[in-house]
């Protein structure tokens, strides 16, 4: 079996994660989710009251201060995956929050955040053997993966999805809050102009709306082993 790049992007909340994580443990590969380093560095904005009043990205002084953003991941040895960390600290809960979701495309949409990303991620690449999630991995992080995936659903279907995993974490939610945050996320992210989110034109197009997770999972492990075998 040879060892292959796997990349999975897509619209936010439909599941990438999910499925790039399923498969990655099946086959015994190093899971990246891109999203979790996008939104580490938007909490580190946070943290460090870097957008103005109205909202808007300090930019200047993020682009000043990106030598002071170490984002990477350690393994939690219970689960095997990865946990994202900001200089040293997991803050894997804490970038999952509204608060960092509401702010994150603004972040990703900024070229020096996204250079700074995309040659981490390449790296993390070079052995192969890789499931990255995100918005641009098919396009410009790995446009030679051996395998790429688009995935979609509604954005009433993401949104009900986002609104229970989050209910189950015992965070305050609201539907609508989150279907208009999906919505939103989904337009700064189709319309930058850095590595905008764009199936690719090798990538297989996977609209799982009606899909349960089981049926997701089998046809994922399907496309590995076409390619893979
Ligand atoms: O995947 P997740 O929804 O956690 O990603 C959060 C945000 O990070 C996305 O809405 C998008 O703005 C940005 N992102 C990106 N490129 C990636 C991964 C995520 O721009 N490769």
């Amino acid at each position: 079996m040879k060892r292959i790049i796997v990349a999975i992007d897509g619209h936010s909340s439909c599941g990438k994660s999910t499925m790039a994580k399923e498969l990655a443990r099946e086959v015994g590969y190093v899971y990246v989710d891109t999203g979790a380093m996008y939104r580490a560095v938007t909490l580190f904005a946070l943290d460090n009251g870097l957008f103005t009043e109205d909202g808007e990205v300090a930019v200047e002084t993020l682009n000043h201060r990106m030598n002071e953003v170490q984002v990477g991941f350690v393994l939690d040895t219970e689960t095997n995956l990865p946990l994202v960390t900001l200089n040293g600290i997991i803050v894997e809960d804490r970038i999952r929050g509204m608060a960092v979701s509401e702010k994150v495309s603004l972040i990703a949409a900024l070229p020096f955040v996204r250079e700074a990303m995309t040659k981490q991620q390449q790296l993390m690449g070079k052995e192969k053997g890789l499931v990255m999630d995100g918005r641009d991995i098919g396009t410009v992080v790995f446009p030679k993966a051996e395998l790429k995936i688009f995935v979609t659903a509604s954005p009433e279907v993401r949104a009900e999805r986002r609104f229970k995993e989050l209910k189950a974490k015992n965070m305050t939610v609201d539907f609508n809050e989150i279907l208009a945050n999906v919505k939103e996320r989904d337009y700064i992210d189709s319309h930058r102009e850095t590595a905008p989110l764009r199936q690719a034109p090798d990538a297989l197009l996977l609209d799982n709306s009606q899909l349960t997770r089981e049926e997701q999972r089998r046809w994922l492990l399907e496309q590995f082993h076409k390619v893979a075998d």
